[in-house]
């Protein structure tokens, strides 16, 4: 944006703004004209029809009039008042009541000129409105002939400290009225001529002060082509960014070549122990044809739990290290990374190829040996946590980096990657589906190929939510499954930010069901206070059915498979949000026999906890859970935090706007692609986004 900018004005250009109005809306993050511009209001009400009171109707309505008289009554319910004012206008009376609303007495006087807004029932007074919506006016016109706040659509703006919405319409009104007659649009006209959306200043003068005749509806949907055109601007400009990304990693050759033959495709056929399915193949054929290009991959995987994305990684490092190349595989715990190691060791053996597991332990000799390795590149495949990235000169001819369960790797760290004059081939996978406009938000810069097929044979697992008063029949269950020789997982939810409390929860539950109600079976436990020795003693005596149950927190969440394992009891599965409890289901139904999900739940339940566990009774498909998660938590808490990659969006709502955001990812593809590097958008969008995606590190 150029230094004239009228939009980065400081408020306190605006008339009406002084200090101390200024640091009122500077505590609410209110800085420049545009901050208050571009902060949409909380709701819209049309005052275009104030209607008579003599006319007044039972229903919705707005009257504006005098305060006649404002009391508090007191009720014969102790403590129980009543607030009543009776306001006059030119045909008559209307009385409106609060309940237990003292400080209205503060608030109204007699002679006030308002407008009310609101529910009218009829009482033997006469039309009475029930806790409308008030606001003090002046009901006489200003210099345009027409009232702001009156007779028209007008905007509430969310209260700020001090600020009533009444004045902030007024700072609205002027700011708007300073604007020039053109500002500059990183809208491309061919776009707003296609969709026929109003220019940024029409826009910005429409979404505060609606022309006549707008639908209210429309409005409060944030729908109207004003709305709609400032929200496409917001994705556009982050989608921008994330295309300036992309096309940045683009721009650069990549020092390593990889090549695919016929050994390569034999090395891969030895390291398979079954036949891909189809949603496989296409990943692998997505994969495989980034790598062989000039320039680096930077691709996400998609799939549920259990589609087997493990599988498509390995051969993609395969393909990798068949080229002479170095591949590091990251988990996000220990645990993962162990069990990574324990399978691409087991599937590498009959190979040329070298794998070693890199875990963050003490110095040791076995520790140093493995560095060692890696540095002469004798070790060809890592496995670690994200510790094995912090030493950069570790490695020898990294040419694949893959992130395995892993949504908090954001586009900055990404970006750090290449750093250091590298360019490793990227491949990051989640570990459950994300909804799509998610993924074009906070995967924008990345390709992706999506696993939608499971591994044949898998049945769905059967769900069934109880009170936690039957666990009897449960714990029935349980025993049932053990003299099948099935064994079974008994979760506990993290009931505070602390391992120590969660571990004796564990403890204690375990306890109580090998003297009780599992008495005579084999448990073990596992959370998140044992020393990873510990932790992989418990995991490997399940594994190897030294254990028929283990009971365990939330540690085991990710990743882990045990065919055998056919029954999953989730301890206060309210507790547990969507993509968990998704995650946590898909540790069974990993063999070929039916298995079984209980989520017993304690009461009273929210709404939300309903929907959830409803959710998770009705469905399996994880894009499907994925897409009732956003419905249900939105996206800010479905994602965690702002380093989860979500953008913070000012007026565009990753839930209602989703097409929107679809578009804007499209569109800033094409842009990028056909505009000069220093066309308008792509610069503008550069200076929003730069410091949040490090882009000048980038290239
Ligand atoms: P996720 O996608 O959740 O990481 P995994 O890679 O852990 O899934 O795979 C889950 C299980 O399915 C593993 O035991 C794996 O060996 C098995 N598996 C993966 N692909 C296939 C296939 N095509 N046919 C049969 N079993 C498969
Ligand atoms: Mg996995």
């Amino acid at each position: 944006m150029t230094p004239a900018d009228p939009l980065q004005d400081p408020l306190g250009a605006v008339p009406g703004v002084g200090p101390a109005r200024a640091a009122a809306l500077a505590s609410a993050g209110l800085h420049t004209v545009e901050d208050l511009l571009l902060r949409f209001p909380l709701r819209y009400e049309d005052r275009s029809q104030i209607a008579a009171i003599a006319s007044l109707r039972p229903g919705t309505a707005t009257i504006a009039g005098e305060i006649v008289s404002a009391e508090v009554r007191p009720t014969r319910r102790p403590r129980f008042t009543v607030f009543e004012v009776r306001v006059r206008d030119d045909s008559g009376e209307a009385t409106a009541v609060w309940f237990n609303q003292r400080f209205l007495a503060q608030v109204f006087r007699p002679g006030q000129q308002a407008v009310l807004h609101g529910t009218v029932e009829w009482t033997s007074q006469g039309p009475q409105f029930q806790s409308p919506q008030y606001e003090f006016v002046d009901l006489e016109p200003d210099q345009t002939g027409r009232s702001l706040h009156s007779g028209r659509i007008v905007p509430v703006h969310e209260r700020v400290g001090p600020l009533s919405p009444k004045l902030q319409r007024d700072l609205v009104a002027r700011a708007l009225a300073r604007l020039p007659a053109h500002l500059p649009d990183p809208l491309p006209e061919e776009i707003r001529t296609a969709r026929q959306l109003p220019g940024r200043r029409q826009a910005l003068v429409e979404t505060h002060f609606p022309p006549d005749g707008t639908s209210v509806e429309a409005l409060n949907a944030c729908r109207t082509p004003a709305q709609v055109r400032l929200i496409l601007e917001e994705f556009l400009l982050f989608q921008l960014a994330l295309a300036e990304q992309r096309a940045a990693v683009v721009a650069v050759t990549k020092p390593h070549r990889v090549a695919v033959d016929a050994e390569v495709r034999a090395l891969a056929r030895r390291v398979l122990p079954f036949r891909l399915t189809e949603g496989q193949k296409q990943a692998l054929r997505e994969i495989v044809d980034d790598l062989q290009r000039p320039v680096a991959m930077n691709r996400l995987l998609q799939g549920d739990v259990g589609a087997g994305k493990t599988m498509v990684a390995l051969l993609a490092a395969v393909v990798a290290m068949a080229s002479g190349l170095q591949v590091v595989l990251m988990a996000p715990t220990e645990l993962l990374a162990e069990q990574h190691a324990r399978t691409v060791a087991a599937r590498l053996a009959g190979t040329p190829f070298r794998s070693v597991l890199l875990t963050g332990g003490p110095r040791s000799r076995a520790r140093a040996e493995t560095l060692a390795a890696i540095e002469s590149g004798a070790a060809h495949l890592v496995v670690g946590t994200h510790a094995v990235l912090e030493d950069p000169a570790l490695f020898h001819g990294l040419g694949l980096v893959i992130i395995d369960e892993q949504h908090r790797f954001g586009v900055g760290q990404r970006a750090r990657l290449r750093t250091k004059g590298r360019h490793p081939d990227v491949l990051v996978m989640t570990a459950t589906p994300i909804p799509r406009t998610l993924t074009l938000t906070a995967f924008g810069d990345l390709d992706v190929s999506v696993i939608r097929d499971l591994p044949p044979g898998r049945l769905p697992v059967k769900t069934t939510v109880r009170p936690e008063s039957r666990r009897d029949e449960v714990y029935a269950f349980v025993r049932e499954q053990v003299a099948a020789g099935r064994q079974v997982y008994v979760v506990l939810p993290l009931i505070e930010e602390s391992d120590k409390v969660d571990a004796r929860a564990a403890v204690e539950m375990a306890e109580t069901l090998r003297t009780g109600a599992l008495a005579g079976l084999r448990l073990a436990v596992l959370h998140g206070r044992l020393t990873s020795t510990d932790k992989q003693a418990a995991m490997q005596a399940f594994v190897s059915h030294a254990v028929d149950v283990l009971v365990t927190t939330t540690v085991i969440e990710v990743g882990v498979d045990v065919a055998n394992a056919s029954l999953m009891v989730v301890e206060h599965a309210e507790r547990f949000g969507l993509a968990q409890l998704h995650q946590l289901r898909g540790r069974v139904g990993r063999g070929a026999d039916q298995s079984y999900c209980v989520l017993l739940y304690e009461r009273p339940l929210s709404d939300e906890a309903k929907a959830r566990l409803e959710a998770m009774a009705e469905t399996t498909d994880g894009f499907v859970i994925a897409e009732r998660d956003l419905a249900i938590r939105g996206p800010g808490d479905m994602f965690g935090t702002r380093q989860a990659g979500l953008p913070t969006l000012r007026i565009g709502d990753l839930r209602r706007d989703q097409p929107l955001m679809a578009e804007a990812h499209a569109l800033a593809r094409d842009l990028v692609a056909r505009l000069p590097a220093d066309a308008l958008p792509r610069r503008i969008a550069r200076l929003a986004w730069a410091g949040r995606f490090n882009l000048a590190q980038v290239g």
